[in-house]
């Protein structure tokens, strides 16, 4: 999608209506002047990271579960460039509040597995493009419209990174070949996706039960404690919550929060569990989740802190460990590529 230079003001009136305040600014309402159709508009500020965030957003719209663009600008405002993006309107709110707000009505094992297929279904689109979204919470799952039967879509690609070019072109051609593929190379693609399996299992539990499974009673954002926990995957599933929640959620948790990265499911692996194919014959048992996310909802932005600060912690992870290890190895081929840039790593069957 090519970027419209001409002012934004030209297509669309922009209303005074905020949306959403998020790290990078403000979500205002605007309105198409020619359709008066109503969008979402993001403003930021005309940066690397803001192209790659819009660029990968682009990329991945068009899913029935992503929030979808419809229109990116480049303009300027006192001498500041920015970039402004025109995506559908999520009239319907953010998944939780939605849930905590139901009245009388239980929420269901049943809906929560189709809440859960939907997030799926979003994070599979963008695994087989080789994208991880790595920043997928609560606060980037909204509602098409307050109707029951509204659609949940990701987004918010803040952090979204191609997983397939973190290294030299060259080295992706030597990588169907499994001799000679350096492991860091397919364990950081790995990992980057396994960030958004992390957060499927938080999330699915979250579903399930109304509060998250590494919980801080104290109110205190990350405490060392509860880094250990989330560190060592210490959680449980307490009662009387969990006690009529399906053996196969259960099972399908304990596989998406894995503590190592590298034996955590895939999307794929996720999508073929029955608890996620056969969603729709999930037991339709009723949860506490609705009445426990209303009592607590003075933790909720604790929680919050808490997921973005794992997230940020993951994030960095790999990176670090990459780093370390061209430095420090002794590995030939490793040496060769430091020194000899571009795309040193050939085939070794080829002579
Ligand atoms: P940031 O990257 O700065 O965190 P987000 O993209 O997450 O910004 O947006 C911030 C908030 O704005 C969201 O939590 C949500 O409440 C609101 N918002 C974002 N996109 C939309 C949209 N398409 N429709 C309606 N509200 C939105």
């Amino acid at each position: 999608m090519a970027f419209h230079e001409y002012p934004v003001t030209q297509d669309y009136r922009i209303s005074r209506k905020v949306l959403g305040v998020g790290i990078n600014g403000k979500v205002v309402e605007c309105e198409n002047r020619q359709t008066s159709e109503k969008y979402a508009l993001k403003v930021l500020r005309d940066t690397e990271k803001a192209r790659r965030e819009v660029e990968l957003h682009v990329m991945a719209s068009g899913h029935p579960h992503i929030v979808s663009i419809h229109d990116v600008y480049k303009n300027s405002y006192n001498g500041v460039d920015c970039l402004l993006v025109v995506m559908e309107n999520m009239k319907g709110g953010e998944l939780f509040n939605r849930i905590q707000e139901r009245g009388q009505k239980a929420f269901t094992e049943r809906e929560a597995a189709g809440i859960v297929n939907e997030i799926c279904s979003a994070v599979a689109h963008l695994h087989r493009m080789s994208i991880a979204h790595r920043d997928l919470k609560p606060e980037n799952l909204l509602y098409c419209t307050p109707a029951a039967s509204a659609a949940l879509k990701l987004t918010d690609f803040g952090f979204a990174k191609k997983t397939d070019e973190s290294e030299p072109q060259g080295l992706k051609t030597a990588c169907f070949t499994p001799y000679y593929c350096a492991p860091e190379v397919l364990g950081t693609e790995k990992y980057d996706k396994s960030c958004d399996l992390w957060s499927i299992g938080v999330i699915m539990y979250i579903l399930l039960c109304g509060y998250p499974p590494f919980y801080s009673q104290h109110g205190q954002p990350m405490s060392p404690g509860m880094k250990a926990k989330i560190k060592s995957g210490q959680y449980t599933f307490p009662s009387p919550e969990w006690d009529c929640v399906s053996e196969a959620a259960k099972d399908l948790i304990r596989k998406l929060l894995r503590t190592e990265p590298t034996e955590r499911i895939t999307i794929e692996q996720t999508m073929e569990h029955k608890w996620i194919s056969h969603y729709r014959r999930v037991p339709d048992t009723p949860l506490f989740t609705s009445s426990n996310l209303a009592e607590q909802k003075e933790q909720w932005t604790d929680m919050q802190d808490e997921m973005e600060a794992t997230l940020a912690s993951m994030r960095v992870g790999p990176e670090n460990i990459q780093i370390k290890n061209l430095g420090e190895s002794n590995n030939k081929l490793l040496a060769k590529r430091r020194k000899g840039g571009a795309s040193p790593i050939r085939n070794p069957h080829q002579k």
